[in-house]
């Protein structure tokens, strides 16, 4: 019989060979499941951003543009102004300001210009309508030296002197002659631009300038001018200097100082509290063609990063589930197949040991039992004995009440010969209606006052088969000891038979002692109770 050890054994190694790779599948499976998952909602994160990059980007140059083209349209109704015209042809600085300032003030209230300049030919500025205590300088910037060389309109996004990124458009004016009467120069400033950009992608947009075109006193002046508060310290080569309402989340300022240096164009995943972002950095260039800032566009990708882990939390609930669903039904199809497995072992080995009639141990067993009592005696010097019992007459059993009678008494015997013994005791069937009793730490006295008891119980016992009134049974009783020293198992099976074949000769239904069992009287007859 497989004992609870083996049987724990087997069972493990059903769980290790089945649930093991089965849970390493399962769980690569959820992992790749997620990871798709990821992979796929990060993807198309990333196509937006790209998407809205290149919308932002594009949204800033058509901006620019449109923003040019209301100057450009201005200077044009300007231009038509006569007494604007004399004035500036005439160099009167009184009555260019008389005229200019009432002018400008609608245009920068009306459209937001910022700048108007009157210059004469040499560059010469005679008026700055908007800072009109500031003039008698050489303009040279870039618009106005490519207005000068072309002859004729220019506009670029240009750096002031102050820091700040404008929009300049810069004509000039000729007479009725021809020649050139001097240049008018129109200013704007670009944060509409990023407004504009944010109002129609959401994406936060900020214009970084590079150090190195910036003068630190004159720009951190002219932020303060326009009320806002200048950081020239927060990143190594480039200060924030356009925002579009919002300010760059200050513990962004590491990560930018680091990606800024690294290339021209990147999207990188940043934090900040509960939103996420992607960053993208495009280097832009002002009038003169030098790259002289970047646009940072702060893609907000907080929702789709939130569904995303909400997706992955749903599909993980599902997979979990399923997993636990799946684990669960093969743990109890592994330990059903453990029992199934288990109680046929236990079944072969039950036949393999006993006797199918009789359920006593068969004949293979007999044999392997006496040894091991026999070696056990040896060990311990206690004695071991034995008793053959055969029925009396059994053949006549057979013939009066048939075979299933007999098969009912043997069965019967072997129970009472069961029931007879103790727990140690080990009964046997032996052959055909021999039934053999190994008796351990039993000296041949006592094996064969056990063997009168039963035979006595045997004999008084009435045996009802069908059709016949109550029939006694007898059972004659050889006794062996292992007293005899060098006993084996062949040696005392061989004096037990002895004796049983002397219990027949001397007319059956009693117990007989061998030789061997030290002087004790061979015979403990009862009398005979043929059958009946
Ligand atoms: P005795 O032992 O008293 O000398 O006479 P006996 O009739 O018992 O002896 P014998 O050895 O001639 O016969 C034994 C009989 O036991 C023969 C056989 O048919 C019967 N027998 C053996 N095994 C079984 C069994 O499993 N079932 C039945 N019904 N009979 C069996
Ligand atoms: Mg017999
Ligand atoms: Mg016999």
């Amino acid at each position: 019989m497989l004992d609870s050890d083996d049987n724990g054994k087997l069972m493990l190694r059903l769980r290790l060979w089945f649930l093991v790779p089965l849970t390493v599948v399962l769980l690569a499976a959820i992992l790749l499941i997620v990871m798709l998952i990821r992979h796929h909602a990060y993807q198309d994160i990333d196509h937006n951003t790209e998407r809205l990059s290149a919308l932002s980007d594009r949204l800033y140059r058509d901006q620019i543009e449109l923003t040019a083209n209301m100057l450009g349209a201005t200077m044009e109704v300007l231009s038509t102004d006569a007494a604007l015209r004399r004035a500036l042809q005439q160099r009167d600085r009184e009555s260019l300001q008389q005229r200019a300032e009432p002018l400008f003030a609608t245009l920068k209230k009306k459209y937001g210009i910022t700048h108007l300049y009157f210059s004469g030919p040499d560059r010469v500025n005679l008026l700055r309508a908007h800072q009109p205590e500031r003039f008698g300088d050489t303009i040279d910037r870039v618009t106005t030296l490519q207005a000068e060389r072309g002859r004729q309109t220019a506009y670029g996004v240009e750096l002031g002197p102050l820091g700040t990124f404008t929009l300049r458009l810069v004509t000039p004016w000729f007479g009725a002659r021809g020649e050139l009467q001097g240049y008018v120069e129109l200013g704007m400033e670009i944060d509409h631009v990023l407004r504009q950009i944010q109002y129609e992608t959401g994406v936060k947009t900020f214009i970084l300038i590079d150090k190195k075109f910036l003068e630190r006193k004159r720009w951190e002046e002219g932020m303060r001018m326009m009320g806002r508060k200048p950081d020239w310290e927060r990143l190594p080569d480039m200060v924030v200097n356009i925002q579009a309402q919002e300010s760059l989340p200050a513990e962004f300022s590491h990560i930018l100082s680091r990606q800024l240096d690294e290339g021209e164009k990147m999207m990188s995943p940043l934090e900040s509290g509960i939103s996420a972002y992607r960053m993208v950095i495009q280097p832009i260039s002002d009038a003169a063609g030098r790259t002289t800032g970047k646009l940072l566009l702060l893609i907000d990708v907080s929702q789709q990063t939130r569904s995303v882990g909400q997706m992955i939390q749903y599909s993980l609930w599902v997979a979990v589930s399923a997993f636990l669903i799946l684990w669960l039904l093969f743990f109890r199809l592994v330990s059903g197949v453990g029992r199934q497995l288990q109680e046929d072992q236990n079944r072969l080995q039950e036949l393999a040991t006993h006797d199918g009639l009789t359920g006593l141990l068969n004949h293979r067993m007999y044999y392997l039992n006496l040894e091991e009592e026999l070696a056990r005696s040896w060990r311990t010097g206690r004695p071991v004995s034995l008793l053959l019992l055969d029925i009396d007459h059994f053949k006549l059993v057979n013939d009066r009440y048939g075979h299933l009678a007999g098969d009912k008494a043997l069965k019967i015997i072997s129970e009472q010969v069961r029931h007879a013994c103790r727990q140690i005791d080990i009964p046997c069937r032996y052959g055909g209606e021999e039934i053999a009793v190994i008796l351990p730490e039993t000296d041949a006295a006592s094996a064969r006052i056990s063997a009168e008891r039963l035979r006595r119980t045997i004999e008084k016992y009435v045996f009802e088969f069908e059709d016949s009134a109550g029939v006694h049974i007898t059972v004659s009783i050889g006794v062996a000891s292992s007293a005899e020293p060098g006993a084996t198992s062949a040696s005392l099976t061989s004096h037990a038979d002895n004796a049983l074949y002397r219990a027949k000769e001397g007319g059956r239904n009693r117990v007989v002692c061998a030789a061997a069992c030290n002087g004790l009287a061979d015979d403990a007859a009862a009398e005979a109770t043929p059958v009946d």
